[in-house]
């Protein structure tokens, strides 16, 4: 199984990526972890991936390309991979789009976490974090027990500062500008599953594995 994982900040990709990689036992190829492992070993490409993080600019698309097409080229890739955080482009996407065929591999699908703006921004805003024990909560949908005291630790909770309405919404806003283009792509190529991620973490899970259409 060859799939691209979508998602917003905040959509829950995270938890459905590690599902998702147990379930069909493929290697999860996430930029970011890959990025860190490259930079923590001092790679080639590490080093100049680092000038620019550094430097509080975005990696650019070939150096990106690069980390990429060298992981997929890496044996336990032959089974497949859920690809993380990549493409995140169009460009990004057509540079994918010719290693795999040089590999002689095919994306089977691309899945795609949907969640509104409106329920995406309810969620970080009302998201609480331990500052003793970094244990996370949710006024709504998973309060502590007691009122701004965490469960495990009796830490005071607090919001972060990145979760008020303005920094979310831009953060959103940002992600789907961008992402818009890259959903079309695939969805020309009609390999793009949308799934509600609206729903509770399980039953998302489980639409994905419906749709994917291998119980
Ligand atoms: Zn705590």
């Amino acid at each position: 199984m060859r799939l691209i994982l979508l998602g917003p900040p905040g959509a829950g990709k995270g938890t459905q990526a590690v599902n998702i990689v147990k379930k069909y036992s493929i290697p999860h190829i996430s930029t970011g972890d890959m990025f860190r492992k490259n930079i923590k070993e001092g790679t080639d490409l590490g080093i100049k991936a680092k000038e620019y993080m550094d430097k509080g600019l975005l990696v650019p698309d070939d150096l990106v390309v690069a980390i990429v097409k060298d992981r997929l080229t890496e044996k336990d890739c032959q089974k497949g991979f859920l690809l993380d955080g990549f493409p995140r482009t169009v460009n990004q996407a057509d540079a994918l789009d010719a290693e795999l065929t040089s590999l002689d591999y095919e994306l089977d699908y691309v899945i795609n976490i949907d969640v509104s703006k409106e329920e995406l921004v309810d969620r970080a805003v009302g998201r609480r974090v331990c500052k003793d024990c970094g244990a996370t909560y949710h006024v709504k949908f998973n309060p502590s027990k007691v009122e701004k005291i965490c469960d495990v630790c009796g830490g005071e909770l607090i919001q972060r500062k990145d979760d008020t309405v303005e920094t979310v919404t831009k953060r959103i806003e940002v992600y789907l500008e961008q992402t818009q283009p890259l959903i079309d792509y695939y969805g020309k190529k009609e390999i793009l599953i949308n799934i509600d991620g609206k729903q509770d973490i399980d039953k998302v899970f489980q639409d994905i594995v419906i749709a994917l259409g291998r119980e």
